[in-house]
């Protein structure tokens, strides 16, 4: 196996760092530069956003054609960990979610007039998007397929939707939404998937979310619909596939959280290491006492860890599997690893690391929903013991 990065890889990741260090870590100590989410200000976003375009830096997720750069899966989890060793990195690129996983999924499964009308504004940079699936109780969290309330109902050659769904991540920014309903009481085919904007009237935000952590732009909204209308045009891949989408979805998009969190969690020890090299106690600086040397040590082999679950994955996504199985172990662990990084970067910082004087607290505070977006550990968990019952010693077949 080889691990080698392409040269046309390596030159992006180089530049991805060079940029993030030149341009945006300077940004995180300004508290201008911070909008009242705690997500980069739209002045400074704007500004780097067209910088980074000038310098070919964008969309590093879509093919050259649309806009993008297509550098692969692979290509991609190398340039995802350089952009989030800042907390404002991946949105400058255009990689941030949730906008990152509708693109890639508008690509894989939209028609071409779906692509120009819906994608493209995304890849452009003109317009900000959504995933609405989720409900409150006693509607679908967890087990989407089980237990979804908001039904599409066909009227003529019109979709009429009702329901309520919740953290809705950037619905208050977002122009584009992708939603998931329920269109039959079929197990396995009986969500679809719709497309529509935000002008569009019957539906409406009850509220935006208050969570612990800092929030995406637009934040994590509740939605209520009441007789939206959708023409059939913009149902996405056919009635019955809603499920499919999903999936289609999410497996990329999770895998490219992971990415990302692989970043922060080396920012969090490169904010540590810094620290511990020169404070002092008893006598010698604090990286030369071994409990200390544990600590980073084993902070820095679980984020290794990480990335090669996330860079398996990666590959295999390349290769053309669904790689659900890498996936989900790739997204247990790296959501973890995320969190003791950052734990362990505030231990080794003293008070320092428990101030906002280090973004060491953003990210404890951002870790925290690693554990439950995109599916919770434990459901993940769920979902690979059922595969290696199933699958018994194929379970761990290479190919
Ligand atoms: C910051 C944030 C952003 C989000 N953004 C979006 C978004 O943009 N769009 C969207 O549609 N949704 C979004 N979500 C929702 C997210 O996907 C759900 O929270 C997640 O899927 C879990 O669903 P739930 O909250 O309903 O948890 P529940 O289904 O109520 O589960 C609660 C807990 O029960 C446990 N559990 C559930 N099932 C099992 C099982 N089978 N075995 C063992 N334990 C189990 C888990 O510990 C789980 O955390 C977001 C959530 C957060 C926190």
């Amino acid at each position: 196996m080889d691990f080698t990065l392409s040269p046309e890889i390596e030159d992006y990741r180089r530049r991805v760092r060079a940029f993030v260090e030149t341009h945006v870590m300077p940004l995180e100590a300004d508290p201008a530069s911070y909008d009242h989410g705690e997500n980069i200000a739209p002045e400074p976003l704007a500004r780097l956003r067209a910088m980074a375009r000038a310098e070919g830096l964008w969309c590093f997720q879509m093919p050259v054609e649309r806009g993008g750069l297509g550098v692969g899966t692979v290509g991609m989890a190398a340039c995802y960990e350089e952009m989030n060793r800042s907390l404002f990195g991946p949105v400058v690129f255009n990689c941030a979610a949730p906008d990152d996983g509708n693109m890639m999924l508008l690509e894989k499964v939209g028609t071409d007039a779906q692509k120009a009308r819906w994608l493209q504004p995304i890849v452009d940079g003109k317009v900000r998007s959504s995933f609405v699936m989720t409900e409150p109780h006693p509607g679908s969290g967890s087990d989407p397929a089980g237990m979804m309330l908001t039904r599409a109902e066909r009227r003529g050659d019109r979709w009429v939707v009702h329901g309520t769904k919740w953290y809705i991540t950037g619905a208050e920014t977002a122009e584009h939404f992708i939603l998931v309903a329920r269109t039959s009481d079929d197990p396995r085919k009986g969500l679809s998937c719709f497309l529509f904007h935000r002008d569009d009237p019957g539906w409406e935000i009850v509220r935006r979310i208050p969570i612990m952590g800092p929030e995406e732009h637009g934040g994590h909204c509740e939605l209520r619909f009441d007789g939206l209308e959708i023409a059939d045009e913009n149902v996405l891949m056919n009635v019955g596939d809603g499920l499919k989408a999903t999936q289609i979805r999410l497996g990329t998009a999770r895998l490219t959280h992971c990415m990302r969190w692989l970043g922060l969690a080396r920012r969090a020890l490169e904010i540590a290491s810094d620290y511990v090299a020169k404070r002092r106690s008893f006598g010698t600086t604090l990286a030369e006492h071994e409990g200390v040397q544990w600590m980073l040590g084993e902070a820095a082999m679980q984020i290794h860890v990480g990335r090669l679950l996330t860079m398996h994955a990666a590959w295999k996504l390349d290769q053309g599997d669904f790689a659900r199985k890498e996936v989900s172990m790739a997204k247990v662990a790296v959501a973890d690893v995320l969190h003791q990084a950052v734990d362990t970067a505030i231990q080794l910082c003293g008070g320092l690391g428990y101030s906002r004087d280090t973004p060491l607290e953003w990210m404890y505070r951002y870790a925290r929903q690693a554990r439950l977006v995109d599916g919770a550990s434990e459901v993940h968990k769920m979902v690979l013991s059922r595969n290696l019952l199933k699958e018994g010693k194929d379970f761990w077949a290479w190919g």
